[in-house]
């Protein structure tokens, strides 16, 4: 080396180690890739041309709201589609009634129907028809749906299931057997309708004053059900995390307070659809998925990241690591986005693992910051943690879209599209902010405060009204609460086991601080997990849960006695496509594989926008 160059490397470094008192020591070094700003889309289609009346064995969806008022019926689609119950949405009662499985949604009062009308839907569930129907109001309909009168009220906190029926098959622990609706430190919540049962009708749950909550009243060859409650109070409210702190814990437990009304309606198809399909929520004919994730949010949290890859590796998994860009110093840490961190993220993503962002700065205050332009860019947004949980220059935005940026930037074929925020507190802008910016995913709520442990459509805003393109992937288990994940195995056990009875998954978190005794832990659980429950980065999961969202499918006799035929089309690619049926089949075409119980149907590997379909012989 020239003396000359010897000196200015000197001099560059000076000035270097000058600046980063400033801004930072890396601040001119990284490599950035561009994130486009993606415009606003709403996707406001007509709900009743969105799922259209396709096929006999889907359930119709009556959408009895008023033109006037339309209160959407996203609670319920969120909750059909994530259970992978067929489903068409119709505002034609006689539609509605050709189907053997029909809803009435979101309610019924005395606007809703004419006489005749509930004449029809009386004589429907005589002949063999069955009903499901949440605040049925109207008095003509009280000797159809078992109820005496009802009592509206915003102090009901619980709701306790009693005895058997076959919607409750799924909730077999006890917290499923009674699950909360709010906190009691609020001295009112959601409006629920307490009924009181008629003569012949069942109650299967009540709420805290005895009335009743669920009940059900047989009539003729049918029957009905009927729900004191909203499923946009006990299913949406949880997701969109609006819920009146209904959860039991925070993380790391059991909570299936929303789940319980989905598998009540899984629960309820299967018992009454005729020859029922199902397209079931895990890949590859498995019970459930466990997946794994680790935050990589200090200076020394890289290098601890290769044991874990290690023992993942070592059993057949991968996992999804969360970067934290931290490219400036502040009040909570020094900057550490900068190599030899960098080599160490590109030898884990060339070693399988895949990479998420976990924001720029980790801020615990990143709930209450701005949404921002989305004009951030690593060459101008410098953010800053002041304290506990403020910070200044700070956007949602920049958080978002800077932390891409640089992933994107420094490692060779990295695409962000999975985002978990720091402290897992979550904006109301957060959709928004990661819909605009190219990503895909999200996992920055806990499945015990969403109360819910199945993936899920974020809708915009944290609202009521519509989806964002966004995926919500909860966090079931993580390490660092008291007395550490090392000592919780069992624990964690015990809530994978939970989850993988009602086919929902679990969500695992790992800091990658240290590996001595964590990394042991996570070998532990793997070597404890049942054979069927599968083990996933989370990116893999989450790009199949999407493709299976956005399926569409129908299932259709042919002209071949005891055959049917399975038509799927897919947007996107996937792999493992399960499908469950009532009866056992006994021969698949066209590279679909049979499960051992025989009630499983995996499809082969679909590619991007292919149309295909199985014939299925039915052995009943
Ligand atoms: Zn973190």
């Amino acid at each position: 080396m020239k003396p000359s160059f010897k000196v200015a490397l000197v001099v560059l470094g000076f000035v270097a180690v000058l600046s980063w008192k400033t801004i930072s020591r890396t601040d001119s070094a990284l490599q950035t890739k561009e994130v486009p700003l993606l415009p606003v889309t709403h996707e406001q289609a007509d709900p009743t041309t969105e799922f259209p009346d396709r096929f006999p064995l889907q359930v119709a969806v009556l959408w009895t709201s008023p033109d006037t008022s339309p209160e959407n019926p996203l609670a319920l689609v969120h909750s059909l589609k994530e259970m992978g119950i067929p489903f068409l949405i119709t505002r034609n009662l006689g539609q509605a009634l050709k189907h053997r499985l029909v809803i009435l949604y979101p309610s019924v009062d005395s606007h809703t129907f004419n006489q005749a009308q509930a004449e029809q839907l009386t004589t429907f569930v005589r002949q063999g028809g069955y009903i499901f129907a949440q605040n049925v109001f109207w008095g003509s309909l009280k000797d159809l749906f078992g109820f005496r009168e009802f009592e509206p009220s915003r102090k009901r906190y619980h709701v306790a299931f009693a005895g058997t029926d076959p919607v409750m098959k799924y909730l077999n622990r006890p917290e499923e057997r009674e699950t909360r609706l709010g906190s009691e430190s609020y001295p009112e919540i959601f409006w629920t309708n307490g009924y009181i049962p008629g003569s012949g009708a069942v109650v299967l749950a009540h709420f805290d004053d005895g009335s009743a909550a669920l009940l059900t009243n047989t009539v003729g060859k049918g029957g009905v059900y009927l729900l004191g409650l909203s499923l946009v109070d006990v299913v949406l409210r949880s997701q969109s995390n609006r819920d009146f702190e209904a959860e039991r814990h925070y993380v790391n437990a059991f909570e299936p307070g929303a789940d319980v009304w989905m598998l009540i309606l899984r629960a309820w198809y299967e018992a009454y659809a005729n020859d029922w399909v199902r397209l079931a929520t895990i890949p590859q004919g498995q019970r459930s998925a466990l997946l794994l994730s680790h935050d990589v949010d200090w200076e020394n949290s890289f290098a601890p990241g290769r044991d874990f890859a290690g023992i993942e590796k070592a059993n057949q998994a991968n996992s999804t690591f969360f970067i934290q860009t931290k490219y400036v110093d502040d009040a909570n840490s020094k900057a550490f986005f900068f190599e030899p961190n960098l080599g160490i993220l590109r030898e884990l993503k060339a070693g399988g693992s895949s990479l998420g962002s976990h924001s720029v700065i980790h801020s615990r205050g990143f709930n209450k910051f701005e949404l921002g332009s989305g004009q951030e860019t690593y060459a101008t947004y410098r953010p800053r943690g002041l304290g506990f949980d403020t910070a200044s220059g700070a956007t949602v935005f920049g958080e978002v879209r800077v932390s891409k940026e640089l992933l994107d930037g420094e490692i060779l074929g990295q695409d962000t599209i999975f985002f978990r925020a720091g402290h897992l507190r979550v904006p109301v802008s957060l959709p928004e902010a990661l819909e605009r910016s190219g990503y895909q995913f999200d996992s920055s709520f806990t499945a015990d405060d969403v109360l819910s442990n199945f993936p899920y459509a974020l809708p915009w805003g944290l609202g009521f009204d519509e989806d964002s393109r966004i995926y919500e992937f909860p966090v079931t288990i993580e390490d660092e609460e008291s007395p550490g994940f090392a000592k919780r195995v069992p624990q964690a056990l015990e809530v994978i086991l939970a989850n993988a009875e009602n086919g929902a998954v679990s969500v695992l978190l790992v800091h990658s601080n240290e590996s001595a005794q964590k990394a042991a832990a996570e070998q532990e659980l793997l070597r404890q997990l049942p054979h069927d429950i599968g083990k996933s980065d989370m990116l893999s999961f989450a790009r199949f849960w999407r493709a299976r969202d956005r399926l569409k499918w129908s299932v259709t006799s042919s002209s071949v006695p005891s055959e049917v035929v399975l038509q799927v089309s897919t947007e996107e690619s996937v792999g493992g496509l399960t499908f469950e049926f009532q009866h056992p089949i006994s021969a698949v075409s066209n590279g679909a594989t049979l499960s051992p119980d025989n009630h499983h149907v995996v499809l082969p590997e679909l590619k991007a926008g292919q149309a295909i379909s199985f014939h299925l012989s039915l052995n009943r």
